[in-house]
């Protein structure tokens, strides 16, 4: 995730993916409070999916590495909507639609863990 004060308006206020900087903004990442400053900052980043589908094939790697729940044979749901994302096929894009949320965020690098 980049640094709010390193980014445009656009980017910060989420009227613009805040990777790429100028896809449709049609994820929303989640509020996040950063230090700016020595003081907090509260913003509500958005990205476009294509943004998206790329750091969920990133953070796919990083995740099954270290995550408690995932096997070598058997990926937990997070994995498998992180990999369905990342690598996007017509039957994976069914998967993908089950990671995400009700809320319309989707969580990504394990900040959230879905409780068992
Ligand atoms: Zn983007
Ligand atoms: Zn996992």
């Amino acid at each position: 995730m980049p640094r709010p004060e390193e980014l445009s308006s656009q980017r910060v206020e989420g009227r613009r993916c805040v990777w790429c900087g100028y896809g449709k903004p049609v994820v929303n990442l989640g509020r996040r409070v950063n230090v700016v400053d020595a003081a907090l900052y509260v913003w509500n980043p958005q990205a476009c999916l294509e943004c998206v589908r790329e750091q969920a094939a990133k953070t796919y790697g990083a995740h099954t590495a270290t995550c408690a729940y995932c096997e070598p044979t058997l990926h937990c749901v997070e994995a498998r909507a992180l990999h369905a994302l990342g690598h996007p096929t017509p039957a994976a894009r069914v998967d993908a639609s089950r990671g995400w949320r009700d809320d319309g965020r989707i969580s990504l690098g394990g900040e959230e863990r879905p409780s068992r």
